[in-house]
């Protein structure tokens, strides 16, 4: 099997159905049922991978999209969730036990910051949220108690970059887990588990779905930690993706790599028409020439994807209200990696900024990236 993404998406793990037919069928099935109770108890083993017995624990449906993620992100397997925050709950549940303590980055997305700061501390778990752009934060945050380091690379909103390798040999050396949040670069222009990352975790619902009609996620772990958490956080928190969902994300996958190229090119153009806008006062967007870790984001990603945002000069929210509502193919909307643009108005305050600060955020889509810009450049005056 050649291990180009782009081949390995439509080829792998395809023999697992009727061969005559090019596309996997949906098996819309709650259970298993056996012949003799040898294979029926067989099924029961959740080490046994392609053998089921119930599907809120395994699907054969999901394998196949599994087995293509598992192999893009260059790991051991790959479990589906109903949704991003389901895998990412399971991966850093799957770390942690009374009194254990997490150090995680402060730009990481809202709802994990969520589960870490207000749900977490009822069983005793605490976090610490750090810069993470220099992995010395990583060891100054650490405690005897430390049992995970959370790392999202590039960051929610501003894209701010860990240096995987580093903190993951940090981590190694002190006996600690490390989970990676992959959405931003999917696995084909990012691999975590290359730079030593333990568990790589995906909001499915992004990139890899792709069309804005599923709500998914991802973990991708070794054999041996994948096996543990099938049997706990998988089995017993129960937050499997139903067959029909699981098949709408293999046919997104299969035009991963062709739609990261597009979004891609087109947030070039955005960042640069906005870069030369009077309006802005600075811009992120990791593809940049100015991009400040550019060295190091030349290190862990292939290519740059559809995210921008942007600092008016004017803090203003009525103006950066009225900017978001005069675009009219950027969507106002939440959520990212679909087929439409989007856009964002939101106040940000990351550790080292000394106040809240209004952001746009975009999505560049997959319409024209003229159109895109000139959409943009008709709306800039409400910034003036
Ligand atoms: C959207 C998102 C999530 C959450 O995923 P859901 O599928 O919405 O649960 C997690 N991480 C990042 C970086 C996201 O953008």
């Amino acid at each position: 099997m050649a291990d180009r993404p782009e081949t390995l998406i439509q080829h792998l793990a395809e023999e697992t159905h009727d061969r005559a037919a090019v596309v996997p069928p949906i098996y819309q099935t709650s259970l298993f049922a056996y012949e003799d109770v040898a294979s029926f108890r067989r099924s029961f083993r959740t080490d046994e991978p392609d053998v089921h017995n119930y599907s809120r624990v395994s699907n054969p449906t999901l394998d196949v999209a599994e087995k293509k993620v598992a192999a893009l992100e260059g790991t051991d397997r790959c479990k589906l969730f109903s949704s991003g925050m389901a895998a990412i709950s399971a991966a850093i549940l799957s770390c942690v036990k009374t009194g254990s303590h997490v150090v995680c980055v402060d730009t990481v997305y809202g709802p994990t910051r969520q589960f870490l700061t207000d749900y977490l501390p009822k069983f005793g778990v605490t976090t610490t949220f750090v810069d993470g752009r220099d992995p010395a934060d990583f060891v100054a945050a650490t405690t005897d108690a430390t049992s995970l380091y959370y790392l999202e690379s590039p960051s929610s909103i501003l894209f701010r970059l860990q240096d995987l390798e580093a903190v993951a040999g940090i981590a190694k050396s002190r006996g600690i887990s490390t989970i990676c949040d992959n959405s931003w670069a999917s696995p084909v222009y990012q691999q975590p588990a290359k730079f030593g990352i333990d568990i790589v975790v995906h909001s499915a619902t992004k990139y890899l779905a792709g069309h804005s009609d599923v709500v998914a996620g991802a973990l991708c772990t070794d054999a041996k930690r994948f096996d543990k958490i099938l049997e706990n956080e998988v089995s017993l928190l129960g937050a499997a993706l139903p067959p029909f969902p699981a098949w709408l994300l293999m046919r997104g996958l299969r035009t991963l790599p062709i739609r990261l190229k597009a979004v891609g090119e087109a947030a070039t153009r955005v960042s640069a028409c906005l870069r030369s806008a009077p309006e802005v006062a600075e811009v992120f967007y990791v593809g940049d020439s100015e991009y400040p870790q550019a060295a190091l984001r030349d290190k862990q990603l292939l290519g740059s994807t559809g995210l921008v945002t942007f600092l008016p000069v004017t803090q203003e929210e009525a103006k950066v209200i009225a900017f978001a509502e005069a675009l009219r193919l950027f969507q106002l909307g939440v959520s990212w990696g679909g087929h439409e643009s989007l856009v964002v108005p939101l106040q940000q305050q990351p550790g080292d900024w000394p106040k809240r600060q209004w952001l746009v955020r975009l999505y560049c889509g997959l319409e024209h990236p003229d159109d895109l810009v000139e959409d943009i450049q008709q709306a800039l005056h409400h910034l003036a």
